[in-house]
C-alpha cells in the first residue's frame, strides 16, 4: 500500500513537472521568472552616455524612495487615478524611472486615454522596459517594469492607438519627466 502511494505521488510529481515546462515553452513570463527575461540595455541617457545597471536592496529603495513611490515601485501598488501632476505634462520632454532615472518614454507617444493615468503607445527604447505576465488578482495583465532597476512601472494593454496599438498606462509616481527638445536626444538612447 505504502508504494502504491509513493507510486502516485511521483506520477502526479511528473505531471507537475510536464505542465510547469509547457507553461515555460510558451514563452510567457511570469513574477517567478524575472531572471529568465528577455534583452535588457544596454541603456543609455538622453546624451548618449552608457549607464550600468542598478541593483539595490529593499532598504536602500526604502531610505532613498517616498512612501508612496516605494508602495508603486517595489511593492507593485497602483496609484489613484487622477491623482498625478504628470497626467496633465503637457511640455516636450521626455518621462525617466521614477527610481533610478532611465529615460522610458517621451512625450511625442504620450496620449489622452481617460483613465486617469498618464498613458504611452510605445517607450523610447525597447530594451528599456520589460513585459512580465501578471496572473494576480484573478485577471492577466503584463506589467512593465524598467529593465535597469526592475521597478514595476503600470501595466500594458492591446487597446492603444495606431501605429503599436499599445496602451502602457503608467503610475505617474513610478516617472520623473525632464523638459528636453526631443531632436537633441541622443540617438543611442532612441530605438522605437
Ligand atoms: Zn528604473
Amino acid at each position: 500500500m505504502k508504494n502504491l502511494f509513493v507510486l502516485l505521488l511521483s506520477t502526479f510529481a511528473l505531471i507537475s513537472c510536464n505542465q510547469a515546462q509547457s507553461t515555460k515553452a510558451s514563452g510567457e513570463m511570469s513574477k517567478d521568472d524575472k531572471s529568465e527575461m528577455v534583452t535588457k540595455g544596454p541603456f543609455y541617457d538622453l546624451q548618449g552616455n552608457v549607464l550600468n545597471k542598478v541593483e539595490k536592496t529593499e532598504e536602500e529603495w526604502k531610505a532613498q524612495l517616498t512612501a508612496e513611490q516605494f508602495n508603486v515601485l517595489r511593492e507593485d501598488g497602483t496609484e489613484r487615478s487622477f491623482t498625478s501632476p504628470l497626467l496633465n505634462e503637457k511640455q516636450e520632454g521626455v518621462f525617466t524611472c521614477g527610481a533610478c532615472s532611465l529615460p522610458l518614454f517621451t512625450s511625442e507617444t504620450k496620449f489622452k486615454s481617460g483613465t486617469g493615468w498618464p498613458s504611452f503607445y510605445q517607450p523610447i527604447n525597447k530594451t528599456n522596459v520589460g513585459d512580465v505576465v501578471d496572473s494576480r488578482y484573478g485577471m492577466r495583465r503584463v506589467e512593465v517594469e524598467c529593465n535597469r532597476c526592475g521597478s514595476h512601472l503600470g501595466h500594458v494593454f492591446e487597446d492603444g492607438p495606431e501605429p503599436t496599438g499599445l496602451r502602457s498606462c503608467i503610475n505617474g509616481v513610478s516617472l520623473g519627466f525632464e523638459a528636453v527638445k526631443l531632436k537633441d536626444v541622443d540617438e543611442k538612447a532612441k530605438k522605437p
